[in-house]
């Protein structure tokens, strides 16, 4: 193990009870036969309260990835050609994203869509990660500074990564819409369609070794599935709009989960993360 991986997994060890409210390893869980009810996830409401940030004592023992579960059998096929990932050095994907935001911001399908007053929100972090979040859309504070990820579920979010060991600045962030949709709402398929080829793109370039699905529009978009995202998450699917196929695991929406804070929803996805965590250090 090299020694900034030894850190990185000290520092999971540490931090990941504390972050997560979570103080006991999660098992795994038959995916629940009935979905009830869908959740709205990716909508933060304003008078949200926090989660908890009450110290809790370190764990003793190195947190465990879940077994796998077997994957629900609805996931459609994507209409789109795939993408071929890109063979960018290291050191010419930031210039190569760059472009990639560029061609973005000029394309008229996405201009006619973009409301008015609005900013590209365009993904960012680490151009060599090994993991790639992707979340819904901008909502206002996203909008208001131009930055995915930076309001109350991008705090979450934050703490879902530092709670993996990394640092914000390590793993790659980005959405499946880059302008904030009207009214807060979810991001229509026409939208999503218009950004997509983009995402796609920022994948192709900064090659990561898993995405994490964060929310029912990632993963609807991603993986071409109307399978609720209560029924997908934790178990290992696959985006064949890049290729090769590129894993994912979709998780609930950090929005979601402020909304819903409960210790079951958080073990939840806390198990999804270390399932990430284990399918990416051995990759
Ligand atoms: N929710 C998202 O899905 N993306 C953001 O950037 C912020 C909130």
């Amino acid at each position: 193990m090299t020694p900034h991986r030894l850190q990185r997994v000290a520092r999971q060890h540490l931090e990941f009870d504390r972050l997560m409210g979570v103080a006991f390893t999660p098992v795994a869980e038959a995916a629940p036969a009935v979905v009830a009810q869908e959740p709205v996830e990716a909508r933060v409401p304003a008078a949200t309260a926090p989660p908890p940030t009450v110290a809790r004592p370190a764990r003793e023992s190195a947190p465990r990835a879940a077994p796998p579960r077997p994957a629900p059998a609805a996931v459609g096929s994507p209409a789109l050609s795939a993408v071929p990932l890109r063979d960018v050095a290291p050191g010419d994907r930031t210039a190569a994203l760059a472009e990639v935001r560029a061609r973005l911001a000029e394309d008229p399908a996405v201009a006619k869509l973009q409301p008015p007053g609005t900013k590209i929100v365009f993904g960012e972090g680490s151009p060599t990660a090994d993991i790639a979040f992707i979340g819904e859309g901008p909502g206002e504070t996203e909008d208001r500074l131009g930055r995915p990820f930076v309001g109350k579920a991008g705090q979450l979010l934050e703490k879902m990564v530092t709670a993996m060991g990394f640092a914000r600045e390590e793993v790659y962030i980005t959405n499946a819409v880059n302008f904030r949709p009207p009214g807060n709402r979810a991001p229509t398929p026409e939208e999503t369609a218009a950004c997509l080829p983009y995402l796609l793109e920022q994948l192709a370039v900064v090659r990561p070794k898993a995405a994490v699905l964060l929310g029912g529009s990632a993963a609807r978009v991603m993986l071409d599935t109307k399978t609720g995202i209560t029924r997908l998450r934790g178990s290992w699917q696959s985006i064949r709009l890049v290729d090769p196929p590129l894993k994912a695991m979709p998780t609930f929406h950090p929005a979601f989960l402020l909304r819903s804070y409960t210790v079951d929803n958080r073990k939840k996805v806390w198990s999804d993360l270390q399932a990430v965590l284990a399918e990416t250090e051995g990759a």
